[in-house]
């Protein structure tokens, strides 16, 4: 068995060999053990054959899936939100055509007597005449009045 290819590398048998526990001779062990030391290249190919995660290509592509998701849910999105819209315009049309019915009075009925603004002038002006009359009066009340008419001794 080769253990090191033409390019100075280990060989897969020899990493498989190394990895299953295989007998190999001292040598062999020694020399590989080297190489591993001082190469990255073998060292990662090394590692990976232990673990068994060699780089696996994927069965199918996830971008028609990942596309799909992304359609489905843009449409959901848009349907949540032009849901609320057209339930906001549907109960509006409700409110506006079930307001069509009910009919409002033209004119609410006053009671007959309700002062209005010339009525409401008309008072103040006479309480205002008869207050100024009694003021008149007062005046010429106090004209007539002499120390003598109200003596009495
Ligand atoms: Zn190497």
């Amino acid at each position: 068995m080769d253990i090191f290819r033409y390019d100075g590398h280990l060989t897969d048998e020899a990493l498989a060999a190394l990895v299953t526990g295989e007998s190999l001779d001292e040598t062999a062990r020694l020399e590989m053990a080297e190489h591993l030391a001082f190469c990255d290249l073998c060292l990662q190919r090394y590692t990976d054959a232990l673990t068994g995660t060699e780089l696996l290509t994927p069965e199918h592509s996830c971008r028609e899936s990942l596309l799909r998701r992304i359609r489905a849910r843009a449409a959901r999105l848009f349907l949540n939100r032009y849901a609320t819209a057209a339930a906001a315009v549907a109960l509006a049309l409700t409110m506006l055509w079930g307001s069509a019915g009910v009919t409002l009075p033209e004119r609410i009925p006053l009671p007959e007597d309700r002062p209005t603004v010339s009525d409401g002038l008309r008072k103040w002006n006479e309480s205002l005449d008869s207050a100024m009359s009694g003021l008149n009066d007062f005046f010429d009340g106090l004209g007539q009045w002499t120390p003598s008419a109200q003596g009495g001794n």
